[in-house]
């Protein structure tokens, strides 16, 4: 998740909050507020997997509700071009289609509302999710659709410089680095993407890659090894960040670990962070069977969870393909697991 994105969702909840008087119930019953409804199918999440899910369940007469979670549209509102789903021979934006998903959606009656699940309670007949901790809703079928986050090294410098140069979204920040320097580490298809796409605006990036080769896709590679104002930086590991207040240079390893090890410092306004993403799965592992990483374990061949009437779709069940495209498919494939699951059990 990006910096400025979770600035604007911490303003909207603390506005929210406020409203609703949250502060002043402390100490009072606070369970008093927590309302009940139930509902037929439930979506957690909004990306090309949830609208997916939507327009499927919808047209299943299913009335999906929908949670579109902290980031509505998911993942792919923060990304430029995308040049690879089919049906749009020109591309799209990532924002552009998400609009579009999520009017399709809609067309067909899914209730999309803004909130997020906090917790869930998966072992009973009906399956109650929590939403923003003041509401529980209880629904005979819940679809998982909560996608991946971005992640980050793990250097005490990224806290010490968030929203001070470090970022996450190249697309959501870039416009800052208008004629600086900055530096992107990675070296799959998001690293590219977001080289790429900050070296329209800046003077010039400097690409941090770990091994001597890229994990992007070829096509993705050729372009940006053309791209003139990018230095790939081979074999370089980020060992701080440095700057007062804000974020100046960045301290890195060259060949770490070899005799050849050496200390390079690079002079930088921005650090952007694009090495892949963790799966939004907490919220539900003390019922949802994970692998080791947090991505949800599904029955080969569908959608279906260790639990019945749980299904989960897109990146955060995805270690795999994490494409749009894919995405969109195992939220087709969730909701008619979904349409299923519920025509068996009413035929029963
Ligand atoms: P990714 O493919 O998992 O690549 C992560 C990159 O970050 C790798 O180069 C990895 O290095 C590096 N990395 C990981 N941990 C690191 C660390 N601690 N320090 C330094 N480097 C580190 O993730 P992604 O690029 O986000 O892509 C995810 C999926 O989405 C992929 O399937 C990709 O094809 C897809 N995608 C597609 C598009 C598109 O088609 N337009 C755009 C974006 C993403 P190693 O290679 O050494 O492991």
């Amino acid at each position: 998740m990006n910096a400025c994105f979770v600035t604007l969702t911490k303003i909207k909840y603390d506005k929210m909050f406020k409203a609703m008087n949250i502060d002043d119930m402390k100490g009072s019953n606070v369970k008093s507020v927590v309302e009940t409804e139930k509902v037929k199918c439930l979506i957690v999440g909004s990306g090309p997997a949830g609208y997916t899910a939507a327009i499927y369940a919808a047209r299943a007469n299913l009335s999906p509700v929908m949670f579109e979670g902290l980031q509505p549209g998911g993942q792919l509102t923060t990304t430029t071009e995308v040049e690879n789903f089919p049906g749009y021979p020109k591309g799209i934006t990532g924002p552009e289609m998400m609009e579009e998903l999520k009017a399709q959606a809609v067309r067909f009656g899914t209730d999309v509302r803004w909130g997020f699940a906090t917790k869930v309670d998966f072992s009973g007949a009906v399956h109650k999710v929590w939403i923003d901790e003041n509401k529980v809703i209880e629904s005979e079928v819940v679809i998982l659709a909560t996608g991946a986050t971005a992640k980050y090294l793990g250097i005490d410098d990224e806290q010490k410089y968030a929203g001070s140069g470090v970022s996450a979204c190249a697309t959501c920040d870039g416009f800052f680095y208008r004629g600086k320097d900055v530096a992107v580490v990675g070296g799959g298809d998001t690293a590219i993407e977001e080289a790429i796409y900050l070296a329209g605006l800046v003077n010039k990036v400097y690409l941090i890659v770990r091994r001597n080769e890229l994990r992007a896709s070829k096509v993705m590679q050729d372009r940006v090894l053309k791209v003139k104002n990018v230095e790939v930086l081979w074999e370089h590991q980020t060992k701080g960040l440095t700057g007062d207040g804000v974020v100046e240079g960045a301290i890195l390893w060259k060949k770490k670990g070899t005799p050849e090890e050496e200390e390079v410092t690079i002079k930088i306004d921005g650090f952007f962070l694009a090495i892949g993403h963790k799966p939004n799965s907490d919220f539900v592992k003390d019922f949802i069977e994970t692998d080791e990483v947090g991505y949800i374990k599904t029955i080969p061949g569908s959608s279906k969870t260790n639990v019945a009437g749980v299904f989960a779709c897109g990146d955060v069940q995805d270690s795999i393909y994490r494409q749009a495209v894919t995405a969109a498919g195992s939220g087709c494939m969730a909701a008619i697991d979904a349409e299923r699951y519920l025509s068996e059990k009413h035929s029963n």
